[in-house]
């Protein structure tokens, strides 16, 4: 089959199904909002653990979005978000892994539960989800999306554990995208540079660590300036797309150079 009629055939199948994790705020909200934006016929499982933020994505678009609370780190989360999609919806296309926490660390202060705790929801988290969304994304010869970081690739002092276990997604990206490239499901990665989104506060950084860590920000952005969660929401929506059918294995910046600079 040639890859012309390969994509003619992914554009003829109809209606999507997507999964965005972390759906409630930020790059994960204004996702959700792409994909809706983009093509009516698409349908989105916004997750997030608290309902009422969720609201917002949905309000926009109530039709084409539909909230699902649950978290994806609790023993049965993983399971419920792909069990809520397909009883919803009967299908799934495409699994965003967006949910995610930065909180402050350096070496000498962290504690054991502090590191599990952000490799539970950056790195357990969506092998899980992705290992539950397998049977689905088979069927559909699906996508699945991580959402990394520009920091993955150069670090972060006052954040290693972090920058690491983005490090790590990064690599399961590479792996899935050769491990499940028979079953046709394509695996791809985006990694932000600095974002404006509501991270840090959820991190419960103070005011002044919150600006010591934009003027880092920065300063290491040749762009010279911070990106807007529609930016990285755009290049989510143009990975997953079926137009995108010969993409697989790929991190891609959307960093403002930041890798580069
Ligand atoms: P954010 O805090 O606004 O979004 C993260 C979302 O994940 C929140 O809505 C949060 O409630 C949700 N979440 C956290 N733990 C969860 C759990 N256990 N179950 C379900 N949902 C959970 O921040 P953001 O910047 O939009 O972050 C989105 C992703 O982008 C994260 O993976 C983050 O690491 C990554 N990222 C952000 C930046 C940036 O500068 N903002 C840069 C690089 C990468």
């Amino acid at each position: 089959m040639s890859e012309t009629t390969r994509t003619d055939e992914a554009v003829r199948r109809g209606p999507r199904v997507v999964v965005v994790t972390g759906a409630g705020t930020g790059i994960g909200q204004e996702t959700a909002w792409a994909f809706a934006a983009q093509d009516p016929d698409v349908r989105v499982v916004a997750v997030g653990r608290r309902a009422e933020p969720l609201a917002r994505p949905a309000g926009r678009a109530p039709d084409r979005i539909v909230p699902l609370a649950a978290d994806v780190t609790s023993p049965d989360g993983p399971e419920a978000v792909v069990r809520g999609a397909l009883e919803r919806f009967g299908r799934l296309d495409v699994l965003v892994n967006n949910a995610g926490i930065a909180p402050h660390g350096q070496l000498g202060d962290y504690t054991r539960e502090g590191v599990e705790a952000v490799l539970a929801t950056n790195l357990t988290a969506p092998v899980l989800l992705g290992q539950a969304a397998l049977p689905a994304l088979t069927e559909s010869r699906g996508v699945i999306v991580n959402v990394s970081t520009a920091v993955g690739q150069r670090g972060w002092p006052t954040n290693s554990v972090y920058a690491a276990g983005k490090a790590a997604v990064d690599t399961l990206t590479r792996s899935w995208a050769v491990e499940l490239a028979p079953r046709g499901i394509r695996v791809v990665a985006v990694a932000p540079g600095a974002i404006a989104t509501p991270i840090g506060r959820h991190a419960g950084f103070s005011p002044e660590r919150q600006a010591a860590v934009r003027r880092w920000q920065l300063e290491n952005t040749p762009l010279g300036r911070i990106g807007e969660p529609a930016e990285v929401a755009w290049a989510i929506v143009q990975l997953a797309s079926p137009q995108a059918s010969f993409v697989t294995g790929v991190v891609l910046p959307v960093d403002g150079g930041a890798v580069v600079g």
